[in-house]
């Protein structure tokens, strides 16, 4: 062989007994096969074996295997985070016609491709309170035929009855999707209470260090496995191997995170729902929190982001002086890694509530609670 020919040679040369704890990442889009007749097209990688890069690597179906053994799922998709999670879902259960429900206090960006592109698809999204419980069959229609949850919503923090809702959901024979993003996959069993489809933006806990973007959509099965992948297939939702092993690695610790992050976040939550210039505090695992007798019931543990609302006589301008007065919280979007955030979301649309810029998210990291309080100690005096 010319020397040309050598340098492009793909056979391996190295042994290849190399048995490490990690997951090798593995790089491809061409997938070589044995022969013209075994040339396939299939985005069943699990099941059928490889056949194009975009469909998933060993990399992303560990992943991907991973979280479906955790989450107890059947099988799980990984996506590049967790809005295209939202996307697949919404693709794979809407079409022109359809009507689906939204919680109110669901992922701003969810609501928002449910009032823009599924409007200008023909698929109409109502927005429903997410306290209303099994009273959700009042507003399912013939041609509803997905359900949305997210528990605990952002921001507002309320607590749905996911049982109530999946019930309700089925009986009609309506499917439940559920944003477990919160709960990372664990502190709620998102299958041992029925949804069909539960999704995560893995880019919170379980990457858990605010340096990557993924998401995992998880069925409960084949019908719910199937419906998704054929939209998965049609919208090329690759992912990087790379960022995988990021959260294949973010796996390992997430218990000890999370039970971490767990006690310093309801120190400071309990701090805030002290302080005399602080009306509420919206922590599941606090009875001011709406829903917070659901969380007790259907919850293993609380996480690290909640909000609080500051006293009426808080100007807007007043709330804004506290964030930037913040030292160690940084003022930031996003949550589940190791650093404290704080933010303030001006204009929240919940009906019959207005918080008037008073209500601040904070999400609790790895620093120690006595400075996070100390922080907001001295922010909130001005
Ligand atoms: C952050 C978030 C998402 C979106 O995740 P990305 O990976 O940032 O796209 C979806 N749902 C919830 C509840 C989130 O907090």
């Amino acid at each position: 062989m010319d020397w040309r020919t050598k340098l492009l040679d793909p056979t391996p040369q190295a042994r290849n007994d190399f048995t490490a704890l990690t997951t090798p990442i593995y790089r491809g889009s061409t997938v070589v096969f044995d022969s013209q007749e075994k040339v396939s097209d299939d985005w069943q990688h699990a099941e059928n074996g490889y056949s194009y890069g975009l469909y998933g690597t060993p990399t992303t179906l560990e992943l991907a295997a991973r979280i479906a053994t955790i989450e107890g799922a059947h099988r799980t998709f990984i996506v590049p985070g967790g809005q295209a999670a939202i996307a697949l879902v919404y693709m794979a259960f809407c079409k022109a016609g359809s009507h689906a429900l939204v919680p109110f206090s669901a992922y701003g960006p969810n609501r928002e491709m449910a009032e823009g592109m599924l409007r200008d698809f023909g698929v109409e999204v109502e927005a429903y309170d997410p306290l209303i419980g099994g009273d959700i069959s009042t507003l399912i229609r013939d041609n509803t035929t997905l359900i949305w949850c997210e528990s605990p919503g952002s921001v507002t923090m309320e607590v749905q009855d996911v049982p109530a809702i999946v019930a309700a959901a089925h009986s009609r024979d309506v499917s439940v999707a559920l944003d477990n993003t919160y709960a990372a996959g664990v502190l709620f069993d998102a299958f041992a209470h029925d949804v069909d489809v539960s999704i995560q933006a893995l880019t919170k806990y379980v990457g858990g260090h605010s340096d990557l973007l993924l998401g995992s959509v998880s069925s409960r099965d084949a019908r719910a496995y199937n419906a998704l992948g054929s939209v998965y297939r049609q919208l090329g939702l690759a992912v990087s191997p790379d960022d995988c092993s990021l959260a294949l690695r973010g796996l390992q610790t997430l218990a000890v995170r999370l039970e971490h992050l767990e006690k310093s976040t309801l120190k400071v939550a309990h701090w805030l729902a002290d302080h005399k210039s602080i009306a509420k505090v919206f922590h599941p695992a606090l009875p001011t929190c709406p829903g917070h007798a659901q969380w007790q019931r259907d919850f293993k543990g609380s996480a690290s982001v909640f909000s609080f609302l500051f006293n009426d006589d808080a100007t807007p301008q007043q709330v804004v002086n506290f964030l930037n007065a913040l030292a160690i919280f940084k003022i930031g979007l996003s949550w589940g890694g190791v650093t404290s955030l704080a933010v303030v979301y001006p204009d929240l649309d919940r009906p019959g509530q207005d918080f008037g810029g008073r209500l601040v998210r904070l999400n609790i990291g790895l620093e120690s609670p006595d400075d996070l309080i100390a922080d907001l100690e001295q922010a909130i005096a001005g």
